[in-house]
């Protein structure tokens, strides 16, 4: 089971891993939208504020550079998130700002705006990289507000001068104009996203770096390996749940075989021209110790696809050894057809086990039938010949159950040596109480079967007009309710003594 585990758990990695590339991918580009739509947004609000500022700072009238201009300017910064500083050169080119700063505004990195507005980028006098500016001249005196870049750059994580190229357009130019950075790597991923507000419209475009996007990559298998390892968990733990249950299922039914809890119900065929009994079918049932009986239909599934049916049917077949000496079946033409699968046929070991029943119950081979279902496929058609061969020689019988259902039909007919065929209820429940009613499929298995010489055998029979219509079609065998359910070998004793005497 551990092996099963272990291989569950590597392959649902392997492929949550193999899946994930594009999960990454997905991912990468969605947090460099995402940072570039951040990004942006700080530097529109920046930039309104900015341009709100300088309108209003100009509008003072305050051109002239003093310590009441200076607490102007602290003041009205102040009320700005992210404006970082206001400035004033005035005609004498001395400067006033709001705060302490080294910027080389002497710079030729500029460019116009509308409605006389300039974006200045200008350099940190003792190299501690770049401000940007808005700029608003009247006559010789400048207006500057410094946009708040920074904070931008500490919403993305990282430091952007590495790793994110920007660029600033103002949208009517033709060419980026404005430079912020510059890219050193390959960009691997572009985005833009525009913004439209009055009085400046802005488009920025962001292209990732191979290290930028190499950063969202690492997280991202970092992510996929934590999640696949979540999923394969969960994955072997269900097989593992499964397993374990279809362990003690197993376990479950290997014990109620010891524990012989699987005895044979008979329900009995009938000749309905005659009134005399045919024989049985031999139909398992689970009766548990607490005396309930659990129908076939919730085990022999899996009793067939786990193996179990083959001594489950091994002791069934011991049990109606034993009854039908009880029933005092020796000497009688009277059968009791039991239910083999493919798995009987791939060895002489059933047949061997057959024998030995008839012979220690002193019994007729004729006592015995078989039926198997035309639903499971016989994989070596020859070799279950051979066996059937030997049941043969004996006198024992094999009938094709549920006859039209299933996918062996005419093959098993004719490679199985079938002698009988047994109508699934399906078809019989085509007979209907009302005039005029068609049963197509029903009378052409009925004109096969008569036309290849095979008795027929009409199962799950629940009324007297299905015995008419099929009494009126020469099918004369009959196994159904309207004459009996399936029983235990005690009661099928006594129905046997009231309708046989
Ligand atoms: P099956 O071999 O086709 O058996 C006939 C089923 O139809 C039985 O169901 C029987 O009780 C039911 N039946 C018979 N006449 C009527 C009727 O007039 N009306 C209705 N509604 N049903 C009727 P059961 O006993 O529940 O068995 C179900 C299936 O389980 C069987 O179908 C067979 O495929 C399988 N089975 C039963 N016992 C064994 C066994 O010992 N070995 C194997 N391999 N399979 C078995
Ligand atoms: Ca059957
Ligand atoms: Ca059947």
């Amino acid at each position: 089971m551990i092996k099963i585990l272990v291989a569950v758990f590597l392959m649902t990695f392997a492929i949550c891993m193999s899946s994930s590339s594009y999960f990454i991918h997905f991912f990468a580009h969605r947090a460099l939208e995402r940072d570039a739509e951040l990004l942006l947004t700080y530097f529109h609000s920046s930039l309104s504020e900015a341009h709100t500022l300088l309108s209003r700072v100009k509008k003072d009238g305050l051109y002239k550079c003093s310590d009441t201009l200076e607490r102007s300017l602290e003041t009205y910064e102040f009320e700005s998130s992210s404006v970082r500083w206001l400035g004033v050169v005035d005609e004498d080119n001395n400067l006033c700002a709001s705060d302490p700063n080294n910027v080389d505004l002497n710079t030729d990195q500029v460019h116009d705006l509308q409605d006389g507005y300039t974006l200045v980028s200008a350099e940190y006098k003792n190299n501690q990289g770049r401000d940007l500016l808005l700029l608003n001249s009247a006559g010789k005196t400048r207006f500057y507000a410094s946009l708040d870049l920074v904070r931008a750059e500490n919403v993305l994580g990282f430091d952007c001068e590495r790793c994110l190229e920007y660029t600033l357009q103002v949208v009517g130019s033709p060419e980026p104009l404005f430079e912020q950075h510059v890219l050193e790597s390959e960009p691997v991923v572009e985005l833009s996203t525009l913004i439209h507000e009055e009085p400046i419209d802005l488009r920025l475009t962001i292209r990732g770096s191979t290290n930028f996007f190499q950063h969202y990559k690492t997280v991202g298998w970092e992510f996929a390996a934590l999640f696949s390892t979540i999923i394969s968990i969960s994955i072997a733990s269900l097989a593992y749940f499964l397993l374990r249950r279809r362990q003690s299922f197993e376990r479950v039914l290997q014990d109620a075989i010891r524990a012989k809890e699987f005895v044979p119900f008979y329900q009995p065929i009938i000749n309905s021209k005659t009134g005399h009994v045919a024989g049985a079918e031999v139909l398992v049932r689970w009766i548990r110790r607490d005396g309930s009986s659990v129908p076939p239909n919730e085990f022999i599934n899996f009793a067939e696809k786990s193996g179990l049916i083959i001594p489950m049917t091994e002791l069934l077949l011991k049990q109606v050894g034993h009854d039908l000496a009880a029933f005092g079946w020796q000497g009688s033409p009277y059968y009791a057809s039991i239910n083999i699968v493919p798995e009987h046929l791939q060895s002489n070991t059933f047949y061997e086990k057959v024998e030995e029943v008839i012979n220690k119950n002193s019994l007729r081979p004729e006592n015995i039938a078989l039926e198997i279902t035309e639903r499971r496929r016989i994989v070596d058609l020859k070799q279950a010949r051979q066996v059937l061969d030997r049941f043969y020689a004996l006198g024992i019988k094999l009938k094709l159950d549920d006859a039209g259902t299933g996918y062996g039909g005419f093959s098993y007919i004719q490679e199985l040596g079938i002698s009988s065929l047994k109508i699934d209820k399906m078809f019989i429940d085509s007979i209907l109480a009302i005039e005029d009613f068609k049963t197509p499929v029903l009378d052409s298995i009925i004109n096969f079967a008569q036309s290849s010489d095979l008795e027929i055998i009409a199962e799950g029979v629940e009324t007297p007009e299905q015995i008419e219509y099929l009494n009126k079609r020469d099918v004369s065998l009959i196994q159904g309710f309207v004459f009996a359910k399936p029983m235990p070998a005690s009661d099928m004793a006594n129905w046997l003594q009231i309708s046989v005497s």
